[in-house]
């Protein structure tokens, strides 16, 4: 077992979040599990995590006042999503350590920034190309071939900033729906399956949770079930990736690795890296019920320096995105005995929303588990 440092943050300390949907109100909880006090700073108003936080500046990023008010507030600072602007990170940070550290953050915020990143340690990705103007666009088009997808470069998820590219796509219609916003082009890979990997580091531990598989439907998260139906070199390979990049971006709290594994010629199978997240992931909420210590706790343990809780999963499990309308079914959702039923609080259910989700518990039995 650990020792806890000295430096450790004490229960009644204060943690704050920079962003306030879902995933902060899940940290919240865990924070306040854990004895801790939850401030909450996001430009939403009735954010999902407000409702659980002793305190909330609903404010925009650009406030200095309010961010400088916040952070004064606060022993320590996380975020829980990428797309922070650097200004509001940087004004925030003079007063309050920020865990992750910002370097994870700039890698992530920018898909040309990510892809550098992962070559730079020799990790592959799927073929690319930058895109700054229409020229580019058209010249990446005949080298990369059909079936591409252009990706803003900046602020996207769940599948928003990208458009397929095919055989008769027109360049200039393509351009114009960019909107003058720097992108990349990318290769459409055929891969057999899209997993996830999510580790802890603390500043003297580095754990991992068991590897995720998750199938998107319209590019976003529908359902990850564990254990991935992936032999068991993969989800090494996976690992040591995962802690390469750890590694590499000094990095404290959760981060999320998404992967494409590909079969190659020879029948082997690779792995690509599509996009890291740093922070705690929709593919990891299964840790909630199937795991001694669930990612949130992990965070909040990450950056508050505890030792980390046990990632030891005890069952098996199906995870299940409730988007949009889907809502509407609660009383049936809630009548499902095996499953675990997890809603955010938002109000409007509007399609491509994420409501809540739900997590179906089974014995551990990993025949889905080929062993090559
Ligand atoms: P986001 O930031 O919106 O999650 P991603 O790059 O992860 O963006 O894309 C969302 C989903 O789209 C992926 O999880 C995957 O299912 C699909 N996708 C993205 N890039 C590729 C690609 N190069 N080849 C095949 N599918 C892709
Ligand atoms: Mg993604």
């Amino acid at each position: 077992m650990s020792e806890i440092c000295p430096t450790s943050l004490a229960p009644g300390s204060t943690i704050g979040i920079l962003g306030g949907g879902q995933l902060g109100r899940m940290l919240a909880l865990s924070a306040l599990k854990l004895g801790f006090h939850i401030h909450i700073f996001c430009p939403q108003e009735n954010s999902p995590a407000f409702e659980v936080a002793r305190k909330y500046w609903q404010a925009d990023f650009d406030d200095m006042t309010a961010l400088d008010e916040f952070a004064l507030s606060c022993d320590v600072i996380t975020f829980e999503f990428e797309n922070i602007p650097d200004s509001a990170l940087e004004r925030v940070s003079r007063h309050t350590p920020v865990f992750p550290d910002k370097k994870a953050l700039q890698v992530s915020q920018d898909r040309l920034h990510e892809k550098a990143f992962l070559t730079s340690l020799g990790i592959p990705v799927a073929p690319f190309m930058k895109i700054e103007s229409i020229l580019d666009l058209a010249l990446a088009m005949e080298r990369l071939g059909d079936d591409c997808l252009l990706k803003t470069r900046r602020l996207g998820y769940d599948g928003k900033g990208q458009f397929a590219v095919q055989e008769n796509s027109d360049p200039k219609t393509l351009w114009k729906q960019l909107n003058d916003q720097p992108a990349i082009l990318e290769k459409k890979v055929d891969f057999i399956r899209e997993i996830s990997v999510l580790v802890v580091r603390s500043q003297a531990e580095l754990v991992h949770y068991d590897v995720c598989e998750n199938l998107h439907l319209d590019q976003m998260l529908r359902r990850t079930r564990v254990p991935a139906a992936i032999p068991e070199y993969i989800q090494t390979r996976a690992n040591d990736i995962a802690d390469q990049i750890t590694v590499a971006l000094d990095y404290t709290g959760v981060l999320a690795i998404e992967m494409f594994m590909m079969k190659e010629e020879d029948d082997d199978l690779s792995l690509l890296v599509n996009e890291i997240a740093p922070r705690v992931h929709n593919s990891g909420h299964w840790t909630e019920c199937a795991c001694i210590t669930s990612q949130f706790d992990n965070h909040i343990r990450a950056i508050a320096n505890w030792p980390l809780g046990s990632t030891r999963r005890h069952s098996d499990i199906v995870m299940t995105n409730i988007i949009g309308e889907d809502a509407l079914n609660w009383q049936s959702l809630a009548a499902d005995t095996d499953t675990s039923l997890h809603l955010y609080g938002k109000e409007d259910p509007r399609p491509g929303r994420k409501m809540g989700h739900t997590t179906l518990v089974l014995p551990l039995k990993d025949i889905m588990t080929p062993k090559n």
